[in-house]
């Protein structure tokens, strides 16, 4: 750290931020008598806070979202460069890193062809979910219009994204809610809800989500949205078996599947994207926190051609394509921003670290749970890892949040921000999350795991 933070009156910035910031997914009733946490400066893999004092980043700005790292001047430099160019133009109009990161993005996604620009995570899944509602419309009479979501899954903070969420602990107090979303159950085999394993458990839980369609009616359901690799639910790898079914299903009732890759897109699992492990052929795909690396704000719904078809087939209805708008969804920060994540993302071999350093991270953690009773259950794909504590490991009675908290406190404490599943489901807040930057290195990985251990030891002995 250069300590340029210095130059500014740090104290005044905590006073100010304490005064007047209204901070997310936070209590702030100790910022009454503690400071808020200030991130002042960041590279590479380290973040430094207001006291000058550093961390490793094991959770790439909290929410999976800075896959390249901190300090990329090649990336701040194109957003120079573009900005001074052309800052913004209504996305009814194309840009020229719009274009080219869209043809960029669609090279990597055999299969789809069409990017539809926005701001955020939810935005992107509002735009699906959109699209899927116009298409029952103009398709169905209106009928098939019922998103089905899963349990423990998240798609976004807005109403409509929350009605497909599967996180209670986030949803309550904010309804009432938009209609026609239901829930399938949930596929993570340590809480099995059917007495099978392995494969055979993976084709039950895809078989769960038939009994949901058919209990519906197929002509009601339009769209089934899931995330490839559930995050804030307690990281959860769907089991064998589990995708390709899904994908059967969906085809034979024709319902658009829709994966949201807002947490695994661009390389988090080790390919460009969490669908591309199971060979499924998605219709729409969502993306937003990896695609810049937080450099700029940019989400995309990317969807097939058959898709972008249904909304141009018919040029005599005045309805007849998708009356949707982003302001933002035009600024040329973003693609530009995206373009240079991705070259950074290719050169630099981030795609294959990411399977290696994944791989040994899931080793280290198994030794983990294999000296500490309190881990239950380890998991994850490529640099996203979960271990899940639990009070007793026959009962599997999730351990209480205020212990998992000290453990990420004591890692906090150590120089090292690790995180915990956020809220997802009362008394399931259990899952420690690991999320580094794609270019971590093995000492990286074992300064996430000696703090963890130590941290262990610290809360439980
Ligand atoms: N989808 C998933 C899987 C997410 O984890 C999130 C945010 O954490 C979102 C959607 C919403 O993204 P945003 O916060 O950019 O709106």
């Amino acid at each position: 750290m250069d300590g340029k933070f210095l130059d500014n009156d740090i104290e005044k910035v905590v006073a100010a931020d304490r005064a007047h910031v209204w901070h997310h997914l936070s209590q702030h009733k100790p910022y009454e008598t503690s400071d808020p946490r200030v991130i002042v400066e960041g590279k590479g893999m380290r973040v430094w806070d207001q006291h000058g004092k550093e961390h490793l980043d094991g959770v790439s700005g909290g929410v999976w979202t800075v896959n390249v790292g901190y300090g990329r001047e090649r990336i701040a430099n194109a957003v120079r460069d573009q900005l001074i160019k052309l800052n913004y133009f209504a996305g009814s109009a194309g840009s020229v890193p719009g274009a080219m990161f869209s043809e960029r993005l669609i090279e990597k996604m055999p299969g789809l062809t069409r990017v539809y620009h926005t701001n955020s995570g939810s935005e992107a899944n509002e735009k699906a979910f959109k699209m899927v509602r116009q298409i029952a419309h103009k398709r169905h009479g209106g009928k098939k219009h019922k998103i089905l979501y899963r349990e423990r899954d998240y798609h976004g903070t807005t109403i409509a994204c929350l009605s497909a969420g599967g996180q209670p602990e986030r949803n309550a107090q904010y309804g009432p809610f938009t209609p026609g979303f239901v829930e399938v159950p949930h596929c993570l085999e340590y809480r099995a809800q059917w007495d099978l394993t392995g494969e055979e458990y993976g084709l039950a839980a895809a078989n769960a989500i038939e009994e949901v369609i058919l209990r519906e009616g197929p002509d009601t359901v339009g769209a089934l949205c899931l995330e490839p690799v559930t995050a804030g639910g307690g990281v959860i790898v769907p089991p064998e078996g589990y995708w390709p079914r899904v994908q059967e299903i969906c085809r034979k009732y024709d319902i658009l599947l829709h994966i949201d890759e807002v947490v695994c897109g661009l390389g988090r699992t080790g390919t460009w994207f969490g669908y591309q492990h199971y060979g499924i052929e998605p219709d729409f795909v969502t993306m937003a926190k990896g695609v810049a690396s937080g450099y700029a704000a940019i989400a995309c719904c990317v969807t097939s051609e058959r898709v972008f078809d249904m909304f141009k087939d018919d040029a005599t209805d005045p309805l007849n394509y998708f009356r949707d708008i982003s302001t933002f969804g035009g600024c040329t920060a973003g693609p530009a921003a995206a373009l240079e994540n991705m070259n950074i993302i290719e050169e630099e071999g981030l795609l294959e670290n990411t399977v290696k350093m994944g791989d040994y991270m899931l080793d280290q953690l198994h030794a983990l749970k294999d000296k500490h009773e309190v881990i239950g259950d380890v998991r994850g794909k490529g640099l996203f890892l979960g271990a899940e504590l639990v009070k007793d490991r026959s009962t599997k009675e999730p351990m209480d949040e205020k212990s998992v908290a000290a453990v990420t406190g004591d890692c906090m404490a150590q120089g090292v921000i690790i995180g915990m599943t956020n809220r997802s489901l009362p008394g399931f807040n259990n899952t420690l999350c690991y999320s580094p930057a794609l270019i971590a290195t093995k000492d990286d990985i074992d300064e996430l795991i000696t703090a963890t251990d130590k941290a262990l030891t610290k809360v439980f002995g």
